[in-house]
């Protein structure tokens, strides 16, 4: 940002030394254009060069501005552009800049009254992309989970019971932490998580995923984000 902005004034500064030096073989009066033109390559190589080479710099920076800004939203909340979408009800799609899309996330997420199973997101697990949606149990067949996949989910839901196991408020979660997860050439194969996870709160929980949401490389874009709904389900990273 810096940079392009001393890049930008180096370039003005050109431009106008260029002007200053080919100003005295403007001769406007010549009745030939032509000549005017030929009076100027001849007389003022240097200023020329110097507005040519500044022109060419702004005219880039402009292009690759127009260009990070293409399919940038902006911030529901402070206007920032952004490409992060955050997704309420499984299909409203909120545009956020990094740090309001993990507020409004962290805010539902601890308001959820409903058990869930979280697995650690793992972003930069290949092919992952930015998919870390919430799937409700009730919805597991319309994504094409197996039977298998989504008796095991509720078996794991069921056990969710007591204390969180790291503070004193009642557990709604069974969390996984990265690498628990087997994965097939169809995704994340749910089926063969056979053993409890650590029973947590959703404050605990949060506490657990939230610097690695906010650090994810890429932008929540295209399938976004999501809020936990619908009741009871997973946060499962898939293919994309
Ligand atoms: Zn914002
Ligand atoms: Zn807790």
């Amino acid at each position: 940002m810096r940079n392009s902005r001393v890049g930008k004034i180096i370039a003005l500064i050109l431009i106008i030394v260029g002007a200053v030096l080919i100003e005295p073989n403007l001769h406007f009066n010549q009745t030939q254009p032509a000549k005017i033109i030929v009076d100027l390559i001849e007389n003022s190589f240097l200023g020329l060069s110097l507005i040519f080479i500044g022109g060419i710099h702004l005219l880039n920076n402009f292009f690759l501005s127009l260009q990070s800004n293409f399919g940038k939203k902006k911030c529901f909340t402070c206007q920032k552009k952004t490409e992060d979408i955050l997704i309420r009800e499984g299909d409203k799609h909120t545009p956020y800049c990094r740090n309001h899309l993990l507020h409004e996330f962290s805010k539902s997420f601890l308001q959820f009254p409903h058990k869930m199973v979280v697995f650690h997101p793992e972003q930069d697990r290949k092919y992952c992309g930015t998919m870390y949606p919430y799937y409700p149990i009730s919805e597991f067949e319309a994504f094409y989970f197996r039977k298998e996949d989504r008796q095991i989910m509720e078996e794991r839901l069921r056990e969710i019971q007591g204390k969180c196991s790291k503070c004193k408020n009642s557990a709604s979660v069974s969390y996984y932490r990265k690498g628990v997860l087997q994965w097939d050439s169809s995704g994340p194969v749910m089926r063969s998580v056979n053993i409890p996870g650590e029973f947590l709160c959703t404050k605990c929980t949060l506490d657990r995923i939230e610097p690695d949401l906010r650090a994810n490389k890429n932008p929540f874009a295209d399938n976004g984000l999501f809020v936990p709904y619908k009741g009871e389900g997973v946060f499962v990273n898939t293919y994309l």
